[in-house]
C-alpha cells in the first residue's frame, strides 16, 4: 500500500489493532444499512411502486442515522469507555444486533407483500452477530430476535389483519424459527471450533517453549547446555571485542567422578552434577555463566575479567567446595574440581581459547588433581 492509502485508510479506520477490527465491523453495518435503504427507497419510486414512499422513509433515515452512529461511536473510542463504565464486551456485539433486528422488524411493516424477503435480513443480522458471540448470547440473540418479530406480528395482525393475514404471519413465524435454530446450532459449532483452535494453538506456543528450553537447558542440572553456551560464546566474544573489555573461561572438571558413580551410585553421581551446579551458581557474580560442557566437564565464561581474575575467582570456587563436603548426597562425600583458566581474545580466538584451556585442565590433572592451571 502507498502511503496515500495507508493514511485513508488509517484515517477510516484508526490505527491497527482489535479497535480497528470493531470499526471495520461497524463499517460493514453502515454499508448493509445504506443497501438497503437504497433498495427500500428505490422500491418506492415512481408511479405504481410496490412500496410507499411515507411508510419507507422514517425506517430509511433511521437505518442511515443508526448504522453512521455505529461507525462513529466506533471511530471516536467511545464504545470503549460506555464499555468501561458498564461492564460489557467493547464490541458492543448485543446491543447492535438488536437494533439491527428492531430496524429489520421496523422495514417489515412497511414492506407490504414484499415483506417475507426482509424475514431473510433478521436471519442475516442475526448470523452476522453470532461469529462474534459466545454460546449462551448467541442463543439469547435468536430467542430475543424471535420474541421481537413474534410480537411484531402479533400488534401488525391485530391492527392491520388485511395486510397482515395471521395464517401467513405463523408461517412467517415458523419458517423464521426454523432458519434461525440452524443458523444459532451452525454457529455454536463454529465457536466451539474456534475455541479448540484457540487452545490448540495455546497447547502448540507451549510446547514449542518447552522445546526451545529442551533445546537449550541440561535437563540434570538446569544449566546452559552446550549448544546453547556455543552460542553465547559467539555473542559475549563479539559484544566484548566491541566494547575494548576483557573475557575469560574456565573449563572445570569434577576429579575421579568415575570413582563417585562406582562407590555411591549412579543416581548419587547425578546428584551430585545437580548439587555442584548449584553451588559453583550461587557463588558466581550475575554476568558470569556457567554451562554443562559434557559429562562432568563445565564451562564457565566470565565477561569483563581478565585471565589473572578469572584465575582467582575459580580459586574461590574450588576453595569452596572442597572445604563444605556433600554430606545431603553421602555423609561426608568430598568432592574438587580441576580446572584450566584463561583469556579469550574474541571471536576468532573461540576455538584456540578453549584448546589453551583444554590443555591447562590435562596439566592440573596430571600434577594432582584439585587444582588450577593458566590456559
Ligand atoms: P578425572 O579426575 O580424570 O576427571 O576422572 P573422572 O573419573 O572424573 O573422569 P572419567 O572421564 O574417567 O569419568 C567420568 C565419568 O562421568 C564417566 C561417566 O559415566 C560419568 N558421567 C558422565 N555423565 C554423567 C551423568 O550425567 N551422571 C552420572 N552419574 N555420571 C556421569
Ligand atoms: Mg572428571
Ligand atoms: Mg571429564
Amino acid at each position: 500500500m502507498n502511503s496515500f492509502s495507508t493514511r485513508a485508510v488509517g484515517l477510516l479506520l484508526g490505527a491497527p489493532g482489535p479497535q480497528r477490527w470493531r470499526i471495520t465491523q461497524s463499517l460493514i453495518g453502515l454499508g448493509g444499512y445504506l443497501a438497503l435503504a437504497l433498495l427500500l427507497w428505490l422500491g418506492s419510486a415512481g408511479e405504481g411502486a410496490l412500496l410507499e414512499r411515507a411508510r419507507v422513509l422514517p425506517p430509511v433515515l433511521a437505518m442511515c442515522t443508526a448504522g453512521l452512529s455505529g461507525y462513529l461511536l466506533m471511530r471516536c473510542r467511545l464504545n470503549r469507555r460506555l464499555a468501561a463504565c458498564c461492564g460489557c464486551e467493547p464490541s458492543l456485539t448485543l446491543v447492535q444486533s438488536l437494533i439491527g433486528v428492531a430496524l429489520v422488524l421496523w422495514v417489515y411493516t412497511v414492506t407490504g407483500p414484499a415483506r417475507g424477503a426482509v424475514l431473510a435480513l433478521l436471519v442475516v443480522v442475526v448470523m452476522f452477530s453470532m461469529f462474534a458471540l459466545g454460546r449462551r448470547e448467541a442463543v439469547l440473540l435468536a430467542s430475543l430476535a424471535l420474541a421481537m418479530l413474534a410480537a411484531v406480528m402479533g400488534v401488525m395482525t391485530r391492527a392491520q389483519p388485511a395486510r397482515f393475514p395471521s395464517a401467513l404471519e405463523v408461517l412467517h413465524l415458523g419458517v423464521t424459527a426454523l432458519v434461525l435454530a440452524c443458523v444459532t446450532m451452525l454457529s455454536i459449532r463454529l465457536v466451539h471450533l474456534r475455541q479448540r483452535l484457540r487452545d490448540q494453538r495455546t497447547a502448540l506456543s507451549r510446547a514449542l517453549e518447552r522445546l526451545s528450553e529442551l533445546a537449550t537447558r541440561d535437563e540434570l542440572t538446569g544449566l546452559p547446555n552446550r549448544r546453547a553456551m556455543g552460542e553465547m560464546l559467539l555473542v559475549e566474544t563479539a559484544r566484548h571485542a566491541r566494547l575494548g573489555a576483557p573475557l575469560s573461561l574456565a573449563l572445570i572438571d569434577i576429579d575421579h567422578f568415575k570413582a563417585i558413580n562406582d562407590h555411591h551410585g549412579h543416581a548419587v553421581g547425578d546428584a551430585v552434577l545437580r548439587g555442584f551446579a548449584q553451588r559453583m551458581e550461587a557463588e558466581l557474580r550475575g554476568a558470569d555463566v556457567l554451562a554443562r560442557w559434557g559429562g562432568e566437564e563445565f564451562l564457565l565464561l566470565l565477561p569483563g575479567t581478565d585471565a589473572q581474575q578469572a584465575l582467582q575467582a575459580v580459586e574461590r570456587l574450588r576453595e569452596g567446595l572442597r572445604r563444605q563436603p556433600f554430606d545431603a548426597v553421602a555423609p561426608g562425600l568430598r568432592v574438587t574440581f580441576s580446572a584450566g583458566v584463561g583469556g579469550c581474545l574474541g571471536q576468532g580466538d573461540i576455538d584456540s581459547a578453549l584448546e589453551r584451556a583444554d590443555r591447562a585442565l590435562y596439566r592440573a590433572k596430571a600434577a594432582g588433581r584439585d587444582r588450577i592451571e593458566p590456559a
